[in-house]
């Protein structure tokens, strides 16, 4: 059945057209083709706004922030303060010391391992985890388990992709100390009911963080609204640099826990006896920060809030639906992850094509999807695949773009008849 031909493309509900003005790389072609960009939830591609607020801060404004009296390290260190306001207000945080910028969500992530983990789960205790985790958000709390003595114990899933909410609730006893879980999954696109989790696990005195590397660029956030203990997120695929991501933290946790890089910058004084640790968020903040990358998330923020997040996740679950339907009629394939909550991300198996090759012929289309196990193993071993492809939506994307892919898709098949 030709189904790109049998589907209605929905109206659009947004510009995605004068929105890719501003994407200077998707101009590009691939192998002679306009390059169809569905590979967002790896990484998301950047805007000329935030281009030229790189190149202004280092023709203009650069120095190292914290450290002189300069003119231009003053400049530095107010612009590099300014893009922890934009975070702060980005996901609604209550004080801006609450955002400490690292490198990204897995930093984040070994941040509160270190620094709450390390200090406050000891031996026989309990981590909670979820089966659709991030290998960013288990590999940690494995190291710290075997460091302490600790166990994980982990949340399953339906044939869906959803977590059993039940199953979750029934793994709390006296020794739960932690909850990790993922916002949206980055394997499936299942968004969770972290609402509801999150207020679980604290009627029960249980902190709870959340690995929101594939939410925040595709939903308004709102982490007072959550009551998260901890929210984590990488620039880089939210229209900024790689190298700089956020950690949100309650400011009463910031403040319990111990620090996790030492060196300048997240001191109060030094000597050989003692060392007074700076108050926070630069007690988390060693050294020179990733001042370009930080200010370059701000502008990023900045444009993505010029958008509207409620209208980038319409535009997306349009996108999303209208490439479901269309992959759902397809013989052949079948689609890993079907949740009723779900984000923007497509993942499938074509039969009898292994996903590397699925991803390798639809590259020489010019469609840039990713083929693997997506950093979520487990997921992959919960629904038996070795890999799967995976398409993942970003606001500039177009319905033309699906009808791309879906016919990028037939042709693989094609090739594999
Ligand atoms: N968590 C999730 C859900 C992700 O999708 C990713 C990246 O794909 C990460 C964590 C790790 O992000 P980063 O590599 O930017 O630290």
């Amino acid at each position: 059945m030709n189904t790109s031909q049998t589907i209605l493309r929905p109206a659009p509900v947004f510009d995605a057209q004068r929105i890719r003005a501003d994407f200077p790389i998707l101009k590009l072609e691939i192998n002679g083709k306009p390059l169809v960009y569905l590979d967002n939830a790896a990484s998301s591609q950047m805007p000329q706004q935030v281009i030229d607020r790189l190149v202004r801060y280092q023709t203009t404004q650069h120095a190292n922030v914290n450290r002189a009296v300069h003119t231009l390290s003053e400049i530095a260190t107010s612009e590099f303060e300014a893009a922890r306001h934009k975070l702060q207000h980005f996901i609604n945080a209550r004080e801006e010391r609450e955002v400490i910028f690292t490198s990204g969500t897995t930093d984040s992530i070994n941040l509160v391992m270190h620094g709450y983990g390390r200090k406050f789960i000891g031996a026989g205790d309990e981590i909670i985890l979820t089966t659709l985790e991030h290998h960013s958000n288990i590999v940690p709390w494995q190291m710290l388990a075997e460091e302490k003595g600790a166990k994980l114990r982990v949340v399953p899933v339906n044939d869906a992709g959803e977590l059993l909410i039940d199953e979750y609730e029934k793994l709390f006893n006296e020794r739960t100390r932690f909850v990790g879980v993922m916002h949206v999954s980055n394997a499936l696109g299942t968004i969770n009911p972290i609402r509801q989790m999150i207020a679980f696990a604290h009627a029960r005195g249980v902190p709870v963080l959340i690995d929101g590397a594939q939410a925040a660029p595709h939903m308004q956030v709102d982490v007072q609204d959550l009551d998260c203990d901890f929210y984590a997120f990488s620039g880089h695929k939210l229209c900024g640099p790689t190298g700089i991501g956020i950690l949100y933290g309650k400011a009463e946790q910031l403040e319990r826990m111990q620090p996790f890089k030492g060196g300048g910058d997240m001191i109060l004084s030094v000597t050989f006896e003692k060392t007074i640790y700076n108050t926070i968020p630069y007690k988390f903040e060693a050294g020179t920060p990733p001042i370009a990358a930080a200010i370059g998330l701000g502008a990023a923020v900045d444009y993505l809030s010029g958008i509207g997040m409620d209208a980038i996740a319409a535009h997306e679950h349009a996108l999303l639906d209208y490439a479901t339907v269309q992959m759902k009629q397809m013989p052949g394939v079948r689609i890993i992850g079907t949740a009723r909550h779900k984000s923007a991300v497509l993942s499938f198996t074509v039969d009898g094509v292994h996903p590397h090759d699925v991803g390798t012929l639809l590259n020489q289309e010019g469609i840039a999807v990713r083929t693997g196990h997506h950093c979520a193993q487990p997921v992959m071993q919960r629904f038996r695949v070795p890999a799967t492809s995976r398409a993942s939506f970003a606001f500039y994307n177009t319905m033309a773009e699906v009808d791309a892919l879906i016919a990028g898709i037939r042709t693989v098949q094609k090739v594999f008849a």
